[in-house]
């Protein structure tokens, strides 16, 4: 079950369409993954549909648009009609990424961008990163960790949001499963690692990581290579 999900206020984001690229394919694939969120994005987005055809019609009944006649049950109806209507299409064969003999079936938001996603490079020991280029200045991957892998103790300049797509991770605070949703900011030092299990993680940064202890600090000067969009 997953427990680490976005804030309301993140979802809100969202649904509105406020969220940068990066961080609407990062949310929107934890969305996929999470009835909860599912939910909760379902009711924002019913609330802003009913709010936003309600000043609609207060416009239209007005003189100089010439009363529309549309009544707020009217209005309830188109929504009705809207919000039962949705289907999802089922996951495509194409929908698959493959790495080191693995398959992962892509959540629908990340096969919507399958084109977007870069070739696999090997980072160090067996840590693998695709880029995923999103059109921002956000900077976005697929990071692969097969099983005991340790990413070094490092800090953020900007924030860093994490989705667990696939298998297992943990840090210094938490274990984090399929679907589980971390957001970080520079107050946070951590090491990712896998144990017996890999993991494929969905990761966007906006500034670049800065390692934090032992000889790992020597891996500064090529810290962009864990978030660069383009290799
Ligand atoms: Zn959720």
């Amino acid at each position: 079950m997953i427990k680490s999900h976005p804030s309301e206020a993140i979802l809100y984001q969202y649904a509105s369409g406020d969220l940068s690229a990066a961080m609407t394919l990062v949310v929107g694939t934890h969305v996929d993954m999470c009835s909860v969120c599912q939910q909760t994005v379902c009711e924002i987005e019913h609330d802003l549909c009913s709010k936003h055809l309600d000043t609609v019609v207060q416009t239209l009944n007005t003189p100089s648009h010439g009363y529309s006649g549309l009544s707020k049950t009217d209005t309830d109806k188109m929504l009705e009609k809207i919000f039962s209507s949705e289907a999802k299409p089922a996951v495509q064969p194409d929908e698959l990424i493959c790495l080191e003999g693995r398959r992962f079936v892509l959540p629908r938001t990340l096969a919507h961008n399958r084109a977007r996603i870069g070739d696999w490079t090997n980072l160090v020991g067996k840590l693998w990163r695709a880029p995923i280029d999103v059109g921002d200045r956000g900077h976005t991957n697929l990071i692969y960790m097969e099983p005991g892998t340790q990413v070094p103790e490092h800090t953020h300049k900007g924030q860093e949001a994490t989705l667990v797509v696939d298998g297992v991770f943990n840090d210094e605070k938490d274990v984090y499963y399929n679907g589980d949703f971390i957001l970080l900011d520079a107050d946070r030092t951590h090491t990712p690692q896998t144990s017996a299990q890999d993991c494929l993680t969905l990761a966007t940064l906006d500034a670049p990581l800065y390692f934090t202890s032992g000889i790992s600090r020597l891996l500064n000067p090529f810290s962009s290579l864990f978030f660069r969009a383009s290799a």
